[in-house]
């Protein structure tokens, strides 16, 4: 496992919640997994996972398996 560019801090594979925009909403799409560093609260995403992000809106998530779940808020 990596360690954090930022801080250098100890790293850990953890499933959060991302706030994004979309078409005026904001959107929450949850258990995205992420390595999240323990000391400076910075997230990681692998390239798969922010292509997902980039593409992800309410109702197209079944493309994805049901992967992302979004709850609009
Ligand atoms: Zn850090």
């Amino acid at each position: 496992m990596i360690n954090c560019n930022l801080c250098e801090g100890e790293v850990e594979k953890k499933l959060v919640s991302v706030e994004r925009e979309w078409n005026g909403k904001k959107i929450v799409i949850k258990d995205v997994p992420a390595v999240v560093c323990e000391d400076c609260g910075k997230r990681y995403f692998d390239a798969e996972t922010t292509l997902k992000m980039a593409d992800v809106i309410p109702g197209f998530v079944h493309n994805y398996g049901g992967w992302f779940r979004v709850q609009e808020g």
